[in-house]
């Protein structure tokens, strides 16, 4: 059996790591906040206090960070005297990044690993921590052939459907797609939810209507907005994440900033990233990315 070094212990990285303990690998995990690591050596990984550390006999390693600069800093390095990672593990080890980054941060990587002759694949995750724990994600991987064919061995144990999206970066292209609409699709709930609350309505009946009509979609069906409509949405548990509003806006963000080179318009997105900007600014970015309700709810306007 495989050594999978697992990096990034979080809302999604820990339920993760846990399905790959419960598939019988050997998962060696290291996260900032140590009490996180503690949680999963008590489910029988391997605690390590380092990146160096880590990635010691790993044959795989897997990062779920937050954005960008944490990818980019783990694997190349920092200026903090962080040596990234392509340069401390053995030759042939397999890299597999699934956090939400930028399309190009993915392809700075994989060119230092290829420099390196790993394999680098990115391979973003569509599914929430419910898909996490159930281990049923959508993974949706950028990289060459025989990355992916040897990242789907893995991502199994993690996921139910395994789409290979094209060469590096493009993993996370169709990922910032897919949030952009995720985005939109948030807001257009909490918006049409509120309305009908407004007017007399009440949230459970209305949503119920919808799911069966033409406003259907992945928010009203399994993530509802509405406190008390669903009892295992972050809505029903104080906006508790799941996926936190500050990493929504960080993917919107994405969005645009992809829409800015390739000159696409993106108004939708932009109105709801902006949502998020104005959300998070009022104190609400830790919690979910459903609690934007909120948003609609502090507008009211009392009709006479
Ligand atoms: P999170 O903030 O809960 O977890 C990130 C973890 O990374 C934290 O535990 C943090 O301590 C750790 N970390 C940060 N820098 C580190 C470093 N240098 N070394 C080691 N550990 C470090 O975030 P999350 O919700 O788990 O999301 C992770 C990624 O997955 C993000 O890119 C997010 O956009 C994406 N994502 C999240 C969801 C979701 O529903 N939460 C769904 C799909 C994709």
């Amino acid at each position: 059996m495989s050594t999978i070094a697992f990096i990034g212990l979080g809302n999604m990285g820990a339920p993760m790591a846990n399905n790959l303990l419960s598939a019988g690998c050997n998962v060696r995990v290291f996260d900032l906040v140590k009490s996180s690591v503690d949680e999963l050596a008590k489910a029988g990984a391997i605690a390590c206090e380092e990146v160096s550390s880590v990635v010691e006999g790993a044959d795989v390693v897997i990062t779920m960070l937050p954005a960008g600069e944490h990818v980019r800093s783990v694997y190349l390095g920092d200026h903090h005297g962080g040596v990234g990672l392509v340069n401390l593990v053995k030759s042939g080890t397999l890299l597999i990044d699934s956090s939400t980054i930028d399309p190009e941060s993915a392809r700075t990587v994989a060119k230092y690993a290829k420099e390196k002759q790993l394999d680098f694949v990115d391979a973003p995750v569509s599914g929430g921590v419910a898909g996490a724990k159930a281990g049923t994600l959508t993974f949706i991987v950028g990289g060459g052939a025989k990355a992916f064919d040897r990242a789907e061995q893995v991502l199994k144990h993690m996921g139910k459907n395994i789409f290979h999206a094209g060469r590096a970066g493009d993993g996370q292209m169709a990922k910032i797609c897919n949030n952009l609409m995720l985005g939109i699709l948030m807001s257009g709930t909490c918006e049409a939810l509120n309305l009908g609350i407004d007017n007399g309505l009440d949230p459970n009946v209305l949503s119920k209507i919808m799911l069966q009509s033409s406003g259907r979609n992945w928010a009203l069906e399994l993530y509802n907005p509405c406190p008390g409509v669903m009892e295992n949405a972050p809505a029903s548990h104080d906006y508790q994440p799941g996926f936190m509003s500050k990493l929504m806006l960080k993917d919107l963000g994405l969005g645009l900033d992809s829409a800015a080179k390739s000159q696409s318009s993106v108004p939708m997105g932009a109105l709801a990233r902006n949502l998020y900007a104005f959300h998070n600014a009022g104190g609400n970015e830790e919690l979910d990315f459903s609690s934007l309700f909120r948003f609609y709810q502090s507008t009211k306007k009392e009709v006479k």
